[in-house]
């Protein structure tokens, strides 16, 4: 499921969908945020996608550690090292055990939601990225546990993303740029929040036309 190949096809379909959603990201930082998250996320993708031909024929490993050290000097902002973070602590749990069954990938995304709760200090709840990432993850363990494939967990965890995307209109921020507004964060959606729900759906997408194969 996790070969390099399919990384690098999920960097390229990222980027499209970080442009084609490009009006709706920018303007829930706009609203609540100081409006840049639209850019750190178009130049961090666009800056990947770039790197396909460097990192084509490199173990997963090594490419996702390489795409995490990129992030890390490529995006400004709180989002830049938290997705950074990701990506490095997936590449270690990918160099110890290579992730092939769905149960694997699921355990190095764990890792990379963790590193990023480590990183960030926040939890559930604090109307940040978390929303969307941490309930994908706790689903992607158990279905992956219980045995199902791939394709059905791309189908339950595109849902997933969304209803952690939506959880967040109606939470106060606790941290990031929107901490300091109490009350009037409510009613609008956490930028980081929707951009991961973006990228989960494109990848959930690829999963089910069967890129991975
Ligand atoms: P900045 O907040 O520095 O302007 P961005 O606009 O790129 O950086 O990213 C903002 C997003 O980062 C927020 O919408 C939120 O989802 C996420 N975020 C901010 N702080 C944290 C944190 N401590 N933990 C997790 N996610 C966070
Ligand atoms: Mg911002």
């Amino acid at each position: 499921m996790m070969k390099t190949s399919f990384i690098l096809s999920a960097s390229l379909a990222i980027h499209a969908a970080i442009v084609a959603h490009e009006a709706e990201i920018e303007s829930l930082d706009r609203a609540i945020g100081d409006g840049d998250h639209y850019i750190n996320m178009k130049r961090g993708s666009e800056v990947i996608a770039g790197m396909y031909n460097e990192l084509l024929a490199l173990p997963e490993d090594d490419v996702l550690n390489k795409i995490g050290m990129k992030l890390l000097s490529t995006i400004g902002g709180a989002s830049g090292p938290l997705f950074a973070s990701f990506f490095m602590s997936m590449a270690k749990v990918t160099k110890q055990n290579v992730a092939d069954t769905p149960l694997e990938v699921a355990a190095a995304f764990a890792a990379g939601v963790q590193a990023i709760m480590q990183r960030g200090k926040a939890q559930v709840g604090e109307k940040t990225m978390l929303d969307v990432l941490v309930p994908v993850s706790t689903q992607f363990t158990t279905l992956a546990a219980e045995g199902k494939s791939s394709i059905a967990i791309a189908q339950a965890l595109k849902q997933t993303a969304y209803q952690g995307l939506e959880s967040t209109r109606n939470l106060i921020a606790t941290k990031g740029r929107a901490a300091g507004l109490g009350e009037r964060a409510i009613g609008h959606l956490d930028a980081g929040a929707k951009s991961c729900q973006v990228m989960i759906h494109t990848v959930c997408d690829l999963v089910i036309k069967g890129a991975h194969e």
